[in-house]
């Protein structure tokens, strides 16, 4: 039975709840089994909040894993990367991390004890041949002339291709199944290969390696899992699945399930191209904050909590569809609409002198930490002669319908005084370098008797502020969905020239001095950032997280 923070319902919990209410199990166990050849995506999100969602709600346990069976694409970087971004979504795995690799006795001791049942033999066709025997999908494979071999020509030749007596692509282990199979996956899938690399756990012990197929109900079965979940592109792989499980001595009888997998428009969640834009430089790397990555998100302000609800809004279902990005969007947006600091940040800087305004006067006003949050507290906001306000928040001539600064006209400075706009200065150029201005002592928390300010726009003190950088974003692509694009182009084709804006000379409030890598605020009037790791002490670096509202 499920908790009340348990996540919605779902055909799988359905699923379990006839499994624990049948006896078919007793608990339950389920498994994350990412491959460490990339950074996780927000699509992995989903599946790390749906198998570690169950453990938690029906008092299970989870495990992570490692299927790290093709140690030529994979890495120890993509370990940590990874076991990273479960722990900062706030998982936690049951034990030690697991690897498939760990397992790699036991399966070849299943690889032996199908060949003794007769149930596989080595192959020596090349892959071309494979391929040709192996028929399509309107007419059934033929066998292949190693398929009749001994029991024990089959162990002799798998011991050779273990002590590395076989060349790479001289042969093979297959299951020895049903080459008429009208599910290609059935017509003796091949077992084993060999690969003389070495492998990021197990070093040089093995020149050959398991296929994933071989390896996951073995894997499942070792570690007592009860439910393995898996996207649908596995479905027509479940037959083989059972096959292994049925066929091999094993500790226990796990159950694939499937679901869809979760795609986003305006973006890929394909490993294979996300590392593409990383290998070919079109983002910075793995954490770009257009990177629809975990790392990236992460860096980009998304918080654990946003993603985990995002994961809930998304539910679970065996019908693939493509989530709006919106929809991500609104839940970070909602997380720090209600959480996040509210700062000032002048991102085009127009300078203001006051003239009314002492030298060397310096006034604290304060300002809400959160106009909705009492609790919060309030931020000290210094009042200065000079002033920065954005640029687009002064026009010589406007009319009544612009809510700024206008010339001749008066505007009020959030959480200030009213000033108005008397004369500008131009430089050599002939661009406004600064707006001559006078304020009214008597409108500090108060409007003018008799006169209408046109609104309120934000600002920084021009000698107590803190210079940043401010790292605007877009779109990574332009199209809803970059990997349907028109023949001879590739989703490389749409990646949208501007993605990214910097805004290298902005100016946010004092109090933001000491904030830290990965702390988010809303900048009043512009939307929320979060601080960036390339922060140094004399420049915080800000990236946009997602604007105030939705824009598209
Ligand atoms: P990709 O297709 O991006 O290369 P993958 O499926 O090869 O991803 P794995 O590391 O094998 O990546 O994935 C680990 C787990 O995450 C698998 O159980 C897989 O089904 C699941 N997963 C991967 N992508 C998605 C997705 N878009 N939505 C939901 N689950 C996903
Ligand atoms: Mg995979």
């Amino acid at each position: 039975m499920t908790d009340q923070n348990a996540a919605p319902t779902n055909f799988i919990r359905q699923l379990i709840d006839r499994d624990l209410a049948e006896g078919r199990q007793t608990g339950v166990v389920t498994r994350f089994p990412p491959e460490p050849n990339g950074y996780l995506h927000i699509g992995h999100a989903k599946s790390i909040c749906l198998n570690f969602g169950l453990a938690r709600d029906y008092q299970g346990q989870c495990n992570l894993r490692f299927d790290d069976t093709n140690p030529e694409k994979e890495s120890e970087e993509y370990v940590d990367a990874i076991t990273r971004d479960v722990s900062w979504l706030g998982f936690e795995w049951a034990g030690e991390i697991r690897y498939a690799s760990s397992y790699f006795d036991q399966i070849h001791d299943c690889a032996v004890e199908l060949i003794n049942k007769g149930l596989a033999y080595v192959d020596e066709l090349n892959a071309e041949q494979m391929r040709e025997y192996r028929g399509t999908l309107k007419e059934p494979g033929k066998p292949s002339p190693f398929r009749d071999r001994s029991v024990a020509e089959n162990l002799e030749m798998f011991g050779k291709m273990r002590a590395g007596q076989i060349d790479e692509g001289a042969a093979v282990l297959r299951a020895k199944i049903d080459m008429a199979s009208p599910n290609m996956n059935m017509r003796d899938p091949v077992l084993y290969r060999v690969r003389k690399v070495h492998h990021h756990q197990t070093g040089d012990k093995w020149c050959i390696y398991p296929m994933y197929d071989f390896t996951h109900p073995i894997s499942d079965a070792l570690e007592g899992v009860t439910h393995s979940l898996c996207t649908l592109e596995f479905e027509a792989h479940r037959p083989l699945y059972d096959w292994v499980i049925e066929h091999c001595t094993l500790p226990a009888v796990p159950k694939q399930t499937e679901f869809a997998r979760l795609n986003l428009n305006y973006t890929v969640t394909s490993k294979r191209k996300l590392k593409q834009l990383v290998d070919e430089g079109h983002v910075s790397g793995w954490d770009d904050p257009r990177m629809p990555t975990i790392a990236g998100l992460r860096r980009r302000g998304y918080t654990p909590a946003s993603l985990r609800k995002f994961c809930d809004m998304v539910g679970v279902a065996r019908a693939d569809s493509t989530v709006d990005m919106a929809m991500l969007e609104s839940a970070i947006r909602d997380d720090l609409n209600q959480n996040a600091p509210r700062a000032f940040c002048v991102l085009r800087p127009l300078k203001v002198v006051i003239e009314n305004w002492d030298a060397d006067k310096v006034e604290i006003l304060n300002g809400p930490v959160h106009p909705q949050n009492d609790d919060m507290g309030t931020r000290p906001i210094p009042m200065t002669r000079e002033v920065w306000i954005d640029r687009e928040d002064f026009l010589e001539e406007a009319n009544k319908k612009y809510k700024r600064l206008v010339l001749g006209d008066e505007v009020r400075l959030r959480y200030g005084y009213v000033i108005r706009a008397n004369k500008v200065i131009r430089d050599a150029s002939g661009e406004i370098s600064e707006i001559r201005c006078s304020y009214d002592p008597d409108t500090l928390g108060k409007n003018p008797e008799g006169r209408k300010v046109r609104g309120v726009i934000h600002w920084v003190s021009a000698s107590r502020n803190g210079a940043c950088e401010v790292r605007q974003y877009d779109r990574l692509f332009t199209e809803a969905n970059p990997d349907k694009v028109e023949e001879g182009k590739t989703f490389l084709d749409t990646i949208n020239p501007q993605s990214l804006t910097v805004f290298a000379d902005a100016v946010v409030e004092e109090s933001l001095a000491g904030a830290s890598v990965g702390q988010g605020f809303q900048f009043e009037r512009e939307g929320y950032y979060a601080v960036d790791p390339d922060s140094s002490a004399g420049k915080l670096v800000f990236n946009l997280t997602v604007g105030l509202r939705e824009s598209f």
